[in-house]
Parts: C-alpha cells; structure tokens; sequence
C-alpha cells in the first residue's frame, strides 16, 4: 500500500509497504480521508522525540473497517468510523479523574502508531478500549468526519477557558484551527467573534469563510487599541493564541476585560518557549491564564456530533484535496500558509 513515512527531520518519503493486519482487539480501516495538522509540519521539520521512525504519519483520519482483529466485538467490515488522535491509558491518576487528555502516559497516532497518511491503518486496542472509534453518522462525509478531531481538541480549549453566552471572544491566527475557534464560539452563542491575524491574505481568507465581527490585521500594530474599540473600552471576556507566535499571549493581557481569561492554545516553538508577561496587569485585573493541549475521547465523539449536526460546519475550510504522493506540496502549502485546510483522499 502507498504510505507517507517518516525517517528523520526533512525526511518524509511517500513509498509502498506492506500492507498491516489487525492482531487481538484490534481493526483494520481502509483509510478515505485524512488531514495535514500543523503538528505534522513540525514533526516533518524538527522530527518528536516521541517518534521512533520508520513511522506512518498522520493523527487525522477516517474510513471505513476493512478487517477486525480478534474478539473485536460492535464493528463490522464496511462500518464507516473516525478516529482519536490522542491515546489515553485510560488507568493513571490523571485518566482515573476524567482528564484522559493529560494522561501521564499520553500516546498519539501517527506518533506512537502508525497513522492515516497510508491506504490502510490498524486502530490500536487501546484506542477500542477508550471508546476512541467513533461510527460516522449518515450523511456525514469521511473528509467532514476527520475534522472531529482537531475540533476536538479546540473543544477543550474553549472548555477549559469557559467560552459562553454573551463572550466577546478574540480569537488569535488564522489557521483551520481559529477558524475552527470561531465557528465553535459562535456556536456557544458568543456575543461576538473577533479575529486577529499577522498574514493579511491569510486572514482575508479565513474572514471570508468564517466571517467573525471584525478581521484585525496584527500587522498594523494596533491590536490592543482596535479590540479597545470595538469592545466599548471594556476588552475582551476571553482570548484564544492560536498561533505559534508568544507575542500573542504577551498582547493579550493588554486587551484581556477584568476577570477575563485566556487559552494558551498554541504551543511556542520548542527551542523558544519564554514569553515577558505584564504580571500586573494580570493582578489587576484578575485575569485567568489556561493551558490547553490535545482532547480526550468524549470530546471527540461530541466533536462529531457537531459536525453533522451541522453546528459547527467544516467542510469549506477544505481548501486542497491531493492524492498521498503530493505530501510535499502539502506541507509547503500547510508551512506557507497559502490555505486552509489540506486533506488527502488515499
Ligand atoms: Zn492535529
Ligand atoms: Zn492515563
């Protein structure tokens, strides 16, 4: 079957390998979509010391059951099912208090497995016995379906920061993963949406699809001033850094309402995670600053259910569907960030 492996850092070969059988309690799937995360941009880039290559990539996926392993027990061949990305032990403390997502011992496909850039993919027990394999309702497309988890995981952000009726939410970048934050903002009856983004094609493009209340270019250098503005003086109730960028979060405190909270969403390059904070105004004002990292199996089961309820709409942020053998481009396409969102059909 075709594959996408990883090797080392700048060293990603689509190639054929054998094909994978399902042991015990696994299930085979026959990959029909799967999605570029910006995640595997950096694993492409900097390799994951949670990564032992040769390694099939990719933690966004979806397809239909090709083959079951044994004592597999509620799938047939031919169900249609999506899977986490993010794989809880399901037995340490943390998991034992319902925090899966920072499970001590946390595994990932595409990290730990291999993952959903290939023809065909086995789902590992441990994701079965987490209820990490989601059936895929009727109606809902495979490519739809594999967005269930990157929203997911902006799900436990928005969670965790508490986004809700009556919120004037900023969301910061531009990427599939604010537009994500948007779209499930507004879903949470936030009274208004507003985005913020450096690249100014990037954020017309998003604004265009997403359509917040206002599209804020970070480049002009008056964010703070401009969110001021449109919030009657106030500032925001919550603030969501989706970007890699720690001015982001150092900004934020300076449009942040009193008592306002803000999501470090997006991890900071590895090598350059320090950021200078204005503690004071964080005293002052009472402002509660929350983490947010991957999402736990409810999340994405809840995630899906959003899609094809059609609350959260996803399937226009698609901006490139390519076959495998154009991983490449698309990790150009992903790292310019001249689209959306890239997803492959194998
Ligand atoms: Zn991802
Ligand atoms: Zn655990």
């Amino acid at each position: 079957m075709k594959a996408v492996r990883y090797y080392a850092p700048g060293q990603v070969r689509v190639e054929h390998v054998p094909e994978p059988e399902p042991g015990p309690g696994e299930v085979k799937l026959r990959i029909r979509a799967s999605a570029l995360c910006g995640a595997d941009v950096r694993i492409h880039r900097h390799g994951s010391h949670r990564l032992v290559p040769p390694r099939v990539l990719g933690h966004e996926m979806a397809g239909e059951v090709a083959a079951l392993g044994e004592g597999v027990t509620g799938w047939s061949v031919g169900d249609r099912a999506q899977v986490i990305g993010a794989i809880p032990c399901g037995a340490c403390a943390q998991c034992a208090a319902g925090r899966l997502n920072v499970c001590t011992v946390l595994e990932a496909m595409g990290h730990h497995y291999d993952g959903g850039f290939a023809e065909y993919c086995v789902v590992p027990a441990k994701v079965l016995a987490v209820d990490g394999l989601n059936r895929i309702p009727a109606g809902t497309g495979f490519t739809e379906a594999v967005f269930a988890e990157p929203l997911s995981c902006v799900m436990n952000g928005q969670e965790l920061v508490g986004v809700g009726p009556g919120d004037r939410v900023v969301v910061v970048g531009a990427g599939p993963i604010g537009c994500l934050h948007v779209r499930l903002a507004r879903a949470s009856d936030a009274a208004e949406v507003f985005l913020v983004e450096l690249n100014k094609e990037r954020l017309g493009r998003a604004a265009a699809l997403v359509r917040p209340d206002e599209a804020i270019c970070a480049a002009d250098g008056r964010v703070t001033e401009e969110v001021l503005g449109l919030t009657g003086g106030r500032g925001a109730d919550v603030v969501i850094t989706a970007t890699p960028a720690g001015e982001a979060l150092e900004q934020a405190v300076h449009y942040c309402a009193p008592r306002g909270r803000i999501s470090v969403f997006g991890g900071l390059p590895k090598g350059d995670p320090l950021v200078t904070l204005d503690a004071n105004t964080v005293h002052y004002r009472e402002l509660t600053i929350v983490g947010a990292s991957a999402s736990n199996p409810g999340q994405n089961a809840r995630a899906l259910d959003l899609i094809s309820s059609g609350a959260v709409a996803v399937a226009d942020l698609v901006s490139h569907r390519l076959p495998l053998e154009r991983f490449l481009d698309a990790l150009d396409i992903v790292e310019r960030g001249d689209g959306v969102k890239v997803t492959f059909e194998p």
